[in-house]
C-alpha cells in the first residue's frame, strides 16, 4: 500500500536511536525528506548515515528544550527541503525514581523535556505545517500518562501532562489542517533499556532480565517491544491516508495497559 509519504518533509527528534531511528528508516524507505535531530551530530550522522530507500535524510543538531536551538534545525530543515509536512516530537528519555527520591531540578528537567521538548518543536514548524496540505504532528508519549507508576512518579506526571496538551492542540490546530496524535508506549527495547540493564549490575544476560520485566509487568504478549514496532504506527498517522484522525492515541505495548 502507498502511504503517499513520497516527497514529504518530516522532522523527527531523538532520530539516533530506538524509535526516532527506526522511525526515520521507515520513512526513508517511503520516499521521504527526513530532517533528523538529536544533540549528539556525530552520533546522528552515523546512525542515520547509510539507511536504505529512496527518501533523503538530512541531519540536523538540537537540544529540544532549548527554543532557539530547535527553530534553528527547523530553519535548516526548510532550507534544505522547503517546507514541513509532518513533525515526531519523540527526543526524551525517562526518570526511574519514587518521588521521594526525586529532586526538585529532577522534577523542572523532566517536565521541561516532555512539555517544551514537544511544544518548541510544534510551535516552529506551526507556519510550515500550516502551509502543508497534509500536515500531521506525532506526540511519542508513553502508557504512563493514563496508568502512571510509582516507581516512575515525575515522568508519568510529565508524560500525563503532554497527552493533556497534546489533546489541545488538537483542537487549536485543527482550523489550521494540522492533525495533532499520540503514540503512546509501554516497553520497547531500545537504548533507553539497554542503559537501565547496565546500571543495573546483574548476572542475568539481557534477554533473561528484560524477560524477568516483561513478567513482572503482565505484558499480555510476554515480550518488550521493538522499535520498528513502534514506527508503523508513527508513520500511518504521519500519512495522508489518516487524514480524518486527530487527536487520538494508539497504544502500543503489547496488552500492558489495563484501563479501558
Ligand atoms: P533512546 O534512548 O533509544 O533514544 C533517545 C533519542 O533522543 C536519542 O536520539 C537522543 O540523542 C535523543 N535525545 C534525548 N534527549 C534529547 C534532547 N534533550 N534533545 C534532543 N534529542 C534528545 O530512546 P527511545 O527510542 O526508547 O525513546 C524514544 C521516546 O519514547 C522517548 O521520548 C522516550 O522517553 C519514550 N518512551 C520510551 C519507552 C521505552 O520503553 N523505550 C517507553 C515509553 C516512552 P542525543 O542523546 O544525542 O540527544
Amino acid at each position: 500500500m502507498d502511504l503517499q509519504l513520497g516527497g514529504r518533509v518530516v522532522v523527527v527528534t531523538g532520530a539516533s536511536s530506538g524509535v526516532g531511528l527506526a522511525t526515520t528508516r521507515y520513512l526513508k524507505a517511503e520516499g521521504a525528506r527526513v530532517v533528523a535531530s538529536a544533540r549528539d551530530l556525530d552520533r546522528l550522522r552515523r546512525a542515520v548515515g547509510d539507511l536504505p530507500g529512496p527518501g533523503q535524510v538530512h541531519a540536523a543538531a538540537c537540544d529540544v528544550v532549548d527554543r532557539d536551538s530547535v527553530e534553528a534545525m527547523v530553519a535548516e530543515g526548510v532550507a534544505a527541503f522547503g517546507g514541513v509536512d509532518g513533525v515526531v516530537c519523540n527526543a526524551g528519555r525517562s526518570l526511574m525514581a519514587p518521588i521521594g527520591d526525586t529532586t526538585d531540578e529532577q522534577i523542572r528537567e523532566e517536565l521541561e523535556l516532555k512539555v517544551f521538548g514537544a511544544w518548541n518543536v510544534i510551535r516552529a514548524a506551526r507556519k510550515h505545517l500550516a502551509a502543508s496540505d497534509a500536515a500531521s504532528v506525532v506526540n511519542v508519549n508513553a502508557i504512563l500518562a493514563r496508568q502512571p507508576e510509582t516507581r516512575l512518579a515525575v515522568t508519568s506526571a510529565a508524560r500525563a501532562a503532554l497527552l493533556n496538551l497534546t489533546r489541545t492542540l488538537s483542537q487549536d490546530l485543527g482550523a489550521d489542517g494540522i492533525r495533532v496524535n499520540t503514540v503512546a508506549l509501554g516497553l520497547i527495547d531500545t537504548g533507553q533499556w539497554r542503559r537501565r540493564y547496565e546500571s543495573a549490575g546483574t548476572a542475568q544476560s539481557y534477554e533473561e532480565w528484560a524477560a524477568a520485566i516483561a513478567a513482572d509487568r503482565g505484558i499480555a504478549l510476554g515480550r518488550f517491544g521493538r522499535a520498528e514496532e513502534v514506527a508503523f504506527p508513527i508513520v500511518s498517522f504521519l500519512s495522508p491516508l489518516s487524514s480524518y484522525c486527530t487527536g487520538a492515541t494508539i497504544d502500543v505495548g503489547g496488552g500492558v495497559s489495563r484501563y479501558i
